[in-house]
């Protein structure tokens, strides 16, 4: 059995290789490497892959967020809503505009805001609400998107996990993870779902006023060179990177999909087990599998893990320690029990390997790891 990894992003690799070594060549031969056509032709086909109007790429998926933040002229002092449950740039970036940070518990089954507790949260000085879209899941839109309406407050999806997810509302409309809010924010990072082979990262928009802003935003806040209308900053998506991403976009379905299967492994096996809980999946979303997180009851966690490590097989936790208690976030006031749900999370969540490669073979030698050490 090959060893096992927890993203096999060599063996993806191998699969492509002559189209992706091409690919790289041709940037190279061009020498085009900063806004040459493959960057061009990526957010071209991304556009039509998402159906949304604008995709303007950027250097990671934390300055993505930072840019439509920057973009929708907050104020320092402004308040922005987002979940306790995610990965520290989704409020990093709150943090160094000078906006308040509001954290808001998530649901113990998807892991995503709730709608409820958003609610609870807003003040007139709230001004957006940033939902995380967790480990390849869309949050409950329908109600955000309602909430967020009533009562006149932007939305910048956080959709970094979740690329490809397809959400449809009760009037029996689909989108694509990213392009119902005001803005979608999405990361390249090599482990996600669309990786490329370095960092990149885009933001998504159908508003042609916003798109022409958070454009002159990667770009110093300038349109016309040399003459700069607002402070922007320099993020761009390097032509090589965008020319890999080209060519794994034609393979992003067939990738989810192979995710899919994997999940689809690990819940059979796992279903109805007293003491492993498997990821929810939402009537509305389809899930794309950014991880496969189980969460454990009467098994110590962090042992499993290490007895899984001792068997060969990688496990993560994402994430050990909610936000809201995290040192640099002190400042905000939070204390122990604010936030229960993220809280009990924390202790009990594990990812499994997740990935494009899992055989069946490694599949089942993992589940059997996995439910032999659950009799103990
Ligand atoms: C990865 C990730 C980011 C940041 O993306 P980078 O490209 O690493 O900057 C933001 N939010 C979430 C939820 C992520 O998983």
């Amino acid at each position: 059995m090959k060893q096992i990894q927890m993203v096999d992003l060599k063996s993806q690799y191998k699969e492509i290789k002559s189209e992706i070594d091409n690919a790289i060549k041709e940037v190279i031969d061009s020498a085009a490497f900063i806004n040459g056509s493959a960057v061009k032709n990526f957010s071209k086909n991304l556009e039509k892959y998402l159906n949304v109007k604008h995709v303007i790429p950027c250097a990671n998926g934390t300055d993505a967020l930072q840019i439509a933040l920057m973009a929708l002229g907050l104020k320092p002092g402004d308040e922005v809503i987002t979940s306790d449950f995610t990965f520290i740039a989704t409020v990093e970036v709150v943090a160094l505009l000078g906006l308040k940070l509001k954290f808001v518990d998530v649901d113990k089954n998807t892991f995503n805001l709730l709608p409820e507790e958003v609610e609870k949260a807003i003040n007139p000085k709230t001004k957006a609400i940033v939902p995380v879209h967790m480990f390849g899941q869309n949050a409950d839109m329908e109600e955000i998107m309602n909430i967020a309406k009533k009562h006149k407050l932007f939305v910048i999806e956080d959709t970094a996990q979740t690329i490809g997810a397809e959400y449809t509302f009760e009037n029996g409309k689909k989108y694509k993870s990213g392009t119902i809010g005001t803005i979608g924010c999405t990361s390249f990072f090599p482990s996600k779902n669309l990786g490329a082979y370095g960092d990149g990262g885009a933001i998504f928009t159908d508003d042609d006023e916003l798109a022409i802003k958070l454009k002159q935003i990667t770009n110093h806040g300038s349109k016309v060179k040399y003459f700069h209308d607002e402070i922007g900053v320099n993020s761009r998506l390097d032509s090589i990177q965008a020319a890999i991403l080209n060519v794994k976009l034609k393979y992003l379905d067939k990738y989810i999909s192979a995710r899919q299967e994997a999940a689809d492994f690990y819940d059979r096996a796992f279903k109805n087990h007293p003491k492993i809980k498997i990821p929810a999946r939402d009537k509305q979303s389809t899930h794309v599998f950014h991880q496969y997180t189980i969460q454990l009851s009467g098994i110590d966690r962090d042992a499993l893990k290490e007895h899984l490590n001792s068997k060969d097989i990688p496990a993560m936790i994402y994430y050990p320690y909610p936000l809201h208690l995290q040192k640099a976030y002190k400042y905000l006031g939070y204390k122990e029990n604010d936030f229960p749900i993220t809280e009990e999370l924390s202790n009990k969540v594990l990812s499994l390997p997740m990935h494009t490669e899992l055989s069946y073979t490694q599949l089942k030698y993992i589940t059997e790891t996995v439910l032999e050490y659950a009799k103990r």
